[in-house]
């Protein structure tokens, strides 16, 4: 059976020619449907994150490779198929203001892809699924429905955008930096709740963050990518207690453990644009380790079952195919 979703060397360039940007780099990866889990996709401002995420949805298409969903090339799929991929493929924002209108309640925002969807055959029916997923992602319906934007805090309208995704009974949730514009005090607490969907409903989530604490609490694996590349992945275990890539130990050392609210790598982390080597190992002007052979692209080379790194401090492991990835991502 096709995989779920497959990404197959997935390259995304903006403004091909002289003033391009490789947002993604050649990445290969798969969600299986029978085996729901947690996916970070970690990074610094600039990394491909969104661009991986719109990528996926099918807002923007890929510049390179393919990307399958059960099987099909999404920038194919037509009628019912693509109907279904809308559905089953969910997406929460950093912004948990941007889909409100300040004129329409909550059970506005929620019937309308209840209607576009045909998820419920009556009034009653809706209703019922709206307070499933309203009490799913730990809201109380009588609380919330019938109020305006104004009259909910952040928090509540990240969890409603969260449950007005998981009324679609989706399979994918793509989850943009959900917390970083929720107060600090419920970030964990939303997070758990993504936690408690991919358990209870099946759902794989990629959970997108620059946050590795939170990554390493909820999530089952991890990718880092710098520039478009990944730089190290597997469990977020072996990535983030044991990190191996150099740019990985450099984001590792910088987080303040105890205060789990801190933003890393958005000032002190700026890569400066002189740095690029287009053919070779994208961290290479930032490495305290860089050696001759860095000026030519490294491959992923495997140090775990689960851990992979693209770094020649590593050559003399086995090299993992590119499109090997998912193999050191536990689930
Ligand atoms: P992240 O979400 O990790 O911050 P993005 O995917 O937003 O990263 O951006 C990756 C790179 O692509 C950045 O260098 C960014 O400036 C560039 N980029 C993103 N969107 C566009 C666009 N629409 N046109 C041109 N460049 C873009
Ligand atoms: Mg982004």
């Amino acid at each position: 059976m096709a995989p779920l979703l497959e990404f197959k060397n997935v390259s995304k360039i903006y403004n091909p020619g002289k003033d391009e940007t490789v947002a993604l780099d050649n990445l290969s990866f798969t969600l299986k449907e029978e085996e729901p889990t947690i996916l970070t996709v970690a990074g610094e401002s600039g990394s491909g994150k969104t661009t991986l995420a719109m990528l996926l949805l099918g807002f923007i298409s890929a510049t390179h490779g393919q990307i399958l969903y059960k099987g099909k090339d999404i920038d194919n799929l037509r009628g019912k198929e693509k109907v279904a991929f809308r559905k089953e493929v969910q997406a929460v924002f950093q912004d948990p203001f941007a889909v409100f209108n300040p004129f329409y309640t909550v059970d506005h925002l929620l019937e309308v892809p209840i209607n576009r969807f045909k998820i419920a055959s009556n009034k009653h029916e809706a209703r019922e699924k709206m307070n499933e997923a309203l009490t799913a992602v730990g809201l109380q319906p009588d609380e919330i429905l019938g109020r305006y934007p104004h009259q909910l805090s952040g928090g509540q309208r990240q969890r409603i955008n969260i449950a007005r995704a998981l009324i679609m009974r989706p399979k994918i949730l793509i989850a943009d930096e959900p917390v970083s514009m929720v107060d600090a005090s419920l970030r964990a607490n939303i997070l758990e709740t993504l936690q408690v969907l991919q358990k209870d409903y099946g759902v794989s989530i990629i959970y997108i963050t620059h946050d590795l604490t939170t990554a390493f609490h909820i999530a089952d694996s991890i990718m880092v990518l710098y520039r478009g590349s990944v730089m190290e992945a597997g469990g977020v275990d072996e990535v983030i207690k044991t990190p191996q890539h150099p740019y990985t130990q450099l984001l590792v050392d910088s987080i303040p453990w105890p205060d789990l609210n801190r933003r890393w790598g958005q000032t002190d982390l700026v890569p400066s644009e002189d740095s690029v080597i287009g053919t070779g190992c994208k961290f290479y002007s930032r490495c305290p380790h860089a050696m001759d052979v860095c000026k030519s692209r490294p491959g992923l080379f495997q140090l775990e079952p689960y851990q992979t790194a693209s770094c020649y401090l590593y050559k003399d492991k086995p090299e993992l195919k590119t499109e090997a990835l998912s193999s050191v991502l536990p689930v």
